[in-house]
């Protein structure tokens, strides 16, 4: 019997970004250079078949330092950490390499820099959210306050309304950010804030690149992780755009196709913590069903590399004692 025809709109950009393609390789390089075990504080990244990939390898992940026995080295996330966890860790003398993205070191600096001019700093993000935890944790007790929405934003009270700046999660929704931004502004007018705005390259691209196919999709599939809040704001942003067959899968044999409803168009993405192999299992698993023709909509072209930091490069770099 004849495979009914399906057209999947391919996004692009989507899947690995640049700061979770360097957190992975600098847990690949360490493993090299130190051997198994290496230890990860916290997911890498936010995706199972990758943890599992470097658990295949040597990695340990664990959730806290004092998991982490003395005398081999540590790996902190790409979502970055409180400053209370670098500091445990020289206090322990253990050898740790921060795989924190770049991206959101900056924001960290903006924050101390705000800080240190007296300002309150207004984060705006999800509560929870390791980056969130970690861009906290840059600042003394209290210095930072937490803004989810706009409702928050808009009941938010503080000391001196004169000194008030925000910065945001990198991976947030673009357009629910502006609004809340502009809730802060219309209370706040003296507001601080970033230069250039702290969502991330890759988040912004991968927003555009479901915003391009979305309308034109019966349904819509996401490759990505619950708990990765880049992932999570595709399928907010495909259902927003008039798709509200958007889910979000995290592997090609988890997604109902019957669910989907009658689909002629399939929209595909994937988050930026997903790897590509996804993707082409589940473009496999639809040609199993349909006769697939693949559209790739490019709404930009990503260029950017991070480097690896200098203590997994330099060759004379302390190799922490094994047990
Ligand atoms: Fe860095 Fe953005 Fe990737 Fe997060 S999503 S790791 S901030 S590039």
């Amino acid at each position: 019997m004849p495979r009914p025809p399906l057209t999947v709109l391919l996004a692009s950009p989507r899947g690995f970004c640049a700061g979770v393609d360097r957190a992975i390789q600098i847990v690949e390089v360490a493993l090299e250079k130190y051997g198994a075990p290496v230890y990860v504080r916290h997911e890498i990244v936010h995706n199972r078949f990758v943890v599992e990939d470097l658990e295949a390898k040597g990695a340990v992940f664990v959730d806290e330092l004092d998991e982490v026995p003395d005398g081999v080295p540590v790996i902190f996330s790409a979502h970055g950490v409180p400053k209370s966890v670098p500091a445990e860790a020289r206090r322990r003398e253990l050898l740790y390499v921060d795989a924190t993205c770049p991206l959101v070191s900056k924001v960290h600096r903006e924050a101390e820099r705000h800080h240190a001019e007296g300002r309150q700093v207004v984060l705006i993000g999800h509560g929870g959210h390791p980056e969130v935890v970690g861009t906290m944790g840059q600042l003394p007790p209290g210095a930072v306050v937490l803004v989810e929405d706009v409702d928050e934003a808009v009941r938010l009270e503080v000391p001196d309304p004169s000194r008030l700046a925000y910065v945001t999660q990198t991976t947030l929704s673009v357009d629910d950010t502006a609004a809340i931004v502009e809730a802060l502004k219309a209370r706040f007018p003296e507001i601080h804030g970033p230069r250039q705005q702290d969502i991330c390259y890759a988040t912004t691209n991968r927003q555009m690149a479901v915003k391009a196919i979305a309308p034109r999709a019966d349904a819509l599939l996401v490759l990505g992780a619950p708990n990765s809040s880049n992932s999570m704001r595709l399928v907010e942003v495909a259902r927003n755009q008039g798709c509200p067959a958007a889910r979000l899968v995290q592997r090609a044999t988890e997604i109902d196709w019957d669910g989907l409803g009658p689909v002629r168009t399939l929209g595909i993405t994937a988050g930026a913590s997903a790897p590509d192999v996804l993707i082409r299992e589940v473009l496999a698993a639809a040609r199993e069903r349909f006769d697939v023709t693949v559209e790739e909509v490019t709404v930009g072209v990503e260029d950017v590399a991070f480097k690896l930091p200098r203590v997994l490069l330099d060759q004379n770099a302390p190799v922490p004692l094994a047990d």
